[in-house]
């Protein structure tokens, strides 16, 4: 009993101390200030206005080059020879670096689907960075800017969406990409609830003293049907990813549905649904996805394409081999992605054809199944393999972090639902 009371002391100090430690950031952690912050930014540290995209950063990765990033944001073969060529001539630049920063601007369109603007901005230090912008003509330019990275803690509760939330206190819908990613395994957020309420802390870019970009969610608590979902960011020289408080990788081998964003399912996985074409019951081994006309169907996981061309009913047809055990079929497609054919590899989120009415059917929508061992199951339903949980090296480490993280999103005001019969806000009958 007595050892009972010493572990609480323990803790009671620990996180004492952990308060003392942590109380210079806490001052960038006041919601009060945060709601200030005015959504329109008129020109960043990189010289453009906020209409471009949002700021996106990231790091070089072992044996990345400038050839795969500039094709990645539809850069053709041609221009990106010119850019290298360019690069070498006036700026004496040859190589990218491994972990070295850079930036580009991210849009969604109407569809959810990703690009790029025609801009890439490399860090070669704090201050220096090479422009690269292709908007008009060729331009790369060597320039200074420093760009600094704020910590900040966000707080809200869901009233119809996310992006509302998030917007209606003067955040950047950027948090809100981020978050829908981190937890897109967990989480339909197309279906959240009314009182759902999430917490979350960010890197926010700050250049001479203007908020000029989001970067990485470190840590982020999302409370979804009272059901308490948490996630950590972790990164060491052999891992990298989200992790739940115990170190389980909290995405996914595989997607829960082949979009961006989520589709209304207009048919569900159901063994004996009356067929309203062949009018008769027949078993229903997929999914149906109701999204319009050429929106971007993704592969659920990275694999092999065994299959890819039309197919009768099936109309044109897509399937993944991931590995031994899962396989995925898409149906119907108006057509194929870019390079999508029989025994390419693709990964994760790339685009392998679009939403079409090829084959039987009754109008546009596409059929989704997924395979384990051949067999058709609910890709709704059921459980799906995890990304890798952290090594038991990590762990001392990370439960160090969590601690911390754990310890400063307990800060805020407590949350709880506003509503309890909540009701599905965005349910399609
Ligand atoms: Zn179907």
């Amino acid at each position: 009993m007595f050892h009972h009371y010493l572990v609480l002391l323990a803790l009671f100090l620990f996180y004492g101390l952990a308060g003392c430690l942590y109380q210079p950031q806490m001052t960038e952690l006041d919601s009060d200030t945060l709601s200030e912050i005015q959504e329109e930014f008129p020109i960043d540290g990189f010289g453009y206005a906020s209409d471009i995209g949002i700021l996106e950063r990231g790091e070089i990765l072992a044996n990345q080059n400038l050839y795969e990033l500039l094709e990645e944001m539809g850069v053709s073969q041609q221009v990106i020879w010119q850019v290298s060529n360019e690069l070498k001539q006036k700026l004496g630049f040859r190589f990218l670096k491994q972990n070295q920063i850079y930036y580009r601007y991210r849009k969604h369109n109407n569809f959810g689907d990703v690009h790029y603007a025609p801009v890439l901005i490399l860090m070669e230090s704090n201050v220096r960075y090479i422009k690269i912008d292709l908007s008009d003509g060729i331009l790369v330019q060597a320039s200074a800017k420093p760009i600094t990275i704020r910590i900040r803690q966000i707080e809200g509760i869901i009233e119809s969406s996310l992006y509302k939330s998030l917007v209606l206190q003067g955040h950047s819908a950027g948090v809100g990409i981020e978050l829908n990613e981190i937890f897109a395994w967990q989480i339909d957020f197309f279906r959240l609830y009314q009182g759902d309420n999430y917490r979350a802390i960010y890197e926010e870019f700050i250049s001479e003293g203007e908020v000029v970009g989001v970067g990485r969610v470190l840590a982020a608590v999302f409370i979804h049907q009272n059901s308490v979902y948490k996630a950590f960011y972790y990164k060491d020289e052999q891992q990298q990813g989200y992790y739940d408080s115990e170190g389980n990788g909290i995405q996914k081998a595989l997607l829960k549905a082949p979009f961006r964003y989520n589709q209304r399912i207009s048919s569900s996985f159901n063994y004996s649904r009356f067929h309203p074409v062949l009018k008769q019951s027949i078993p229903h081994t997929g999914t149906d996805y109701a999204a319009p006309l050429g929106t971007p169907v993704i592969a659920v996981g990275d694999g092999e394409i065994i299959e890819c061309k039309y197919k009768g009913a099936n109309g044109n047809i897509v399937q993944i081999q991931h590995n031994d055990t899962y396989r995925t079929a898409y149906l119907h497609l108006n057509g194929f992605g870019p390079n999508i054919k029989k025994g390419v590899q693709v990964k994760q989120g790339q685009v392998i054809g679009y939403v079409g009415r090829t084959g039987r059917v009754t109008g546009v929508h596409l059929h989704y199944t997924l395979y384990k061992h051949n067999v058709p199951i609910n890709s709704v339903e059921v459980n799906l393999p995890s990304q890798e949980s952290l090594s038991e090296s990590a762990i001392n480490k990370f439960n160090l972090e969590v601690q911390k993280y754990s310890f400063l999103l307990g800060q805020g005001s407590i949350l709880s639902p506003t509503n309890n019969d909540s009701y599905d806000v965005e349910k399609n009958s």
